[in-house]
């Protein structure tokens, strides 16, 4: 494939996708996994436990807390955070090395805190930032997932307006009006140099 500077072989991206809550970083990621083979996607660790439907391996590595810590100190973690004051995830280092490394482009789903320790410790990461619609559709997303309880969805709503105010952060946007088309559009950010 051609790129931008006529002909040689593309590089490798590593792109982070982030986002506010609900916006639908996850369904887009599982999308990118399911339709785009050639697209490594990080499997992040967690101490939550697994929801109906996911498989240990596929969608995280669920670990006790002895466990990761232990991957922390045995210096396995590319970036770890705890999210929504509850649980802690985190970013596997080798299979990301691993991957880049036979010229496979990756893409991280993590949250902010996660975005930016990314930018610190690869400032060639490509960071994508995903967007609702609008506000009140981002309303309407969690809400009608219905996974939290009012004062949990209060509170994370709090948090998705001051995660929205992290945009300009990132290097790209992406409206996810519709997860096919916002599934492309992160896909295409992996082929073209970063601006
Ligand atoms: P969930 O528990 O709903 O799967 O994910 C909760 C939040 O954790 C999401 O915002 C997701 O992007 C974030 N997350 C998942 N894996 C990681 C990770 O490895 N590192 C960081 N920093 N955040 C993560």
């Amino acid at each position: 494939r051609r790129d931008n500077h006529g002909g040689e072989q593309q590089r490798a991206r590593l792109v982070v996708l982030a986002g506010p809550t609900a916006v639908g970083k996850g369904t887009v990621s599982t999308y990118i996994r399911e339709n785009y083979p050639d697209v490594h996607l990080s499997v992040s660790a967690t101490t939550r436990s697994p929801r109906p439907g996911e498989v240990d391996g596929v969608n995280y590595f669920f670990v006790s807390d002895e466990q990761f810590d232990h991957l922390i100190e045995t210096g396995q973690m590319l970036e770890t955070a705890t999210v929504h004051n509850a649980f802690r995830y985190g970013t596997p280092r080798e299979p990301i090395e691993e991957a880049l490394a036979r010229g496979q482009s990756v893409l991280l789903e993590i949250d902010l805190q996660g975005a930016r320790s990314v930018r610190k410790e690869m400032p060639e990461a490509v960071l994508v930032f995903l967007l609702p619609p609008t506000w009140d559709e981002l309303v309407r997303r969690l809400i009608g997932r219905g996974t939290e309880d009012s004062v949990e969805q209060q509170r994370r709503l709090e948090t998705a307006k001051v995660e929205l105010a992290a945009q300009d952060e990132f290097d790209y946007r992406v409206v996810n009006h519709e997860v096919s088309q916002a599934a492309r559009e992160v896909v295409d950010l992996m082929a073209i140099p970063k601006k």
